[in-house]
């Protein structure tokens, strides 16, 4: 039998454990905040060790350990990295369930409970795949390693970059991320975010002669809207980019919204929260705004905060950056994207279509290290929604997906 098709067989002969293990996975509730992980990682654990798999536990943080599991080949070669986070989004409104969140409900073949699609799913078909690898390591060349982190939902350091700086097998040739993307789809980038403040002053009065005053909310609307005008600018995005997410036009906005690749190739400008004022008849002495704004790749972070600073240097406001982190992608070329495609075409029978996040995940933080990262895993129903789900023959079929990409690529 071909070392592919063994592989496969270990997958479809542990599925029903892996099952078991994200089930246990979910029954391990690790929302943040606060973002408590412990439970998380010693289902992992468990699982890894019981099944033969080399795993220890790395963290800079108590509340905070991050697994790191290792599969050793026969002979040195590449190393390909499968990370994913145990965190996930809290339960916040478990009456709007239709069953426990906290269960790990199997109903009509799907599995249910908060973090089910992003991403406990994603690291309960990871760990089939390290054992899978494990139990085949003599036939392997390189390294495959495994790497469930937290801090990923809260955007900490304790996490991803806390392995990255700290072991050296989180340093993968490439690095693979089971996020939720829906089985048709697979990340090569995403959009860069700048989160920010922005505050405006005045001179309160009395509104009947509100001319003796200064009204901080109209300066704050005139900021605004100067900055809403960053929605138009020109966006100069990359060819290898646009081609991708053109070709994936219809596939993407059929899982993410009528508008979602329009929405990609522009800057996206969001007022988040905005307070201020103390009585409808006075004129307001302070205002502030809460922002949030996406950068598509072709527009670096650094330009954007520029004209953000002007606009509010010119509009009289004062603005304070919580965090910026420019677009990231890698090449959409790459060999461990022609394995996973590959693979992919063989167990579902159509190929997935390259594209780029919406949002963020860990994946950035190894691209800004120069490691080139990507996503692709099972359909988000409802994630960080009320009835969350992942169906089993998703699980399943990016397991099988995964352990053949990752043999592919580390014997080719
Ligand atoms: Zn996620």
């Amino acid at each position: 039998m071909s070392v592919r098709r063994e592989l496969l067989e270990q997958i479809e002969a542990g599925s029903d454990s892996m099952i078991q293990a994200c089930r246990q996975l979910i029954q391990a509730y690790s929302g943040d905040p606060p973002g408590d992980t412990r439970k998380a990682a010693a289902v992992v654990m468990d699982y890894l060790t019981a099944h033969g798999v080399d795993a220890r536990l790395a963290a800079g943080r108590e509340e905070l350990p991050n697994v790191v599991a290792v599969v050793k080949g026969e002979n040195p070669g590449r190393r390909l990295v499968l990370n994913g986070h145990l965190d996930t989004f809290p339960v916040v409104d478990s009456h709007l369930w239709n069953v426990d969140p906290l269960g790990g409900e199997i109903v009509d073949g799907r599995i249910y409970g908060r973090g089910a699609s992003d991403m406990k799913a994603g690291i309960a078909l990871s760990m089939a795949v390290a054992v899978a690898l494990n139990r085949m390591s003599n036939k392997l060349t390189g390294q495959f390693v495994f790497t469930a982190v937290g801090d990923e939902v809260g955007q900490g350091p304790w996490g991803a970059d806390y392995l990255l700086d700290n072991v050296e097998e989180a340093r993968g040739d490439a690095v693979l991320a089971a996020e939720p993307t829906s089985c048709d789809i697979m990340r090569f980038g995403e959009r860069g975010s700048i989160f920010m403040e922005i505050e405006t002053t005045g001179r309160s009065a009395h509104s009947a002669y509100a001319y003796q005053g200064s009204s901080a909310i109209n300066t704050m609307m005139g900021v605004l809207a100067e900055l809403q005008q960053l929605e138009v600018l020109p966006v100069d995005m990359p060819a290898e980019v646009l081609t991708e997410v053109e070709a994936a036009r219809d596939r993407a906005d059929a899982i993410w919204g009528k508008g979602a690749t329009d929405a990609l190739k522009r800057i996206g400008v969001n007022v988040g929260t905005l307070a201020g004022g103390t009585r409808l008849n006075m004129v307001p002495d302070q205002c502030r705004a809460g922002l949030s704004l996406r950068l598509p790749p072709g527009v670096p972070a650094d330009g954007i905060l520029e004209s953000i600073k002007a606009i509010a240097r010119n509009g009289g406001a004062t603005v304070n950056i919580i965090q910026a982190s420019g677009p990231t992608y890698s090449s959409p070329d790459h060999d461990i994207v022609r394995a996973v495609r590959g693979a992919a075409k063989e167990i579902r029978g159509s190929t997935p279509s390259l594209y780029i996040g919406l949002g963020a995940n860990d994946t950035r933080l190894f691209r800004r290290r120069g490691i080139p990262a990507f996503t692709y895993g099972p359909t988000p129903n409802n994630a960080s929604m009320p009835n969350e789900y992942v169906t089993i023959q998703d699980v399943v079929d990016v397991a099988k997906v995964y352990a053949i990409a990752a043999y592919d690529y580390l014997t080719a």
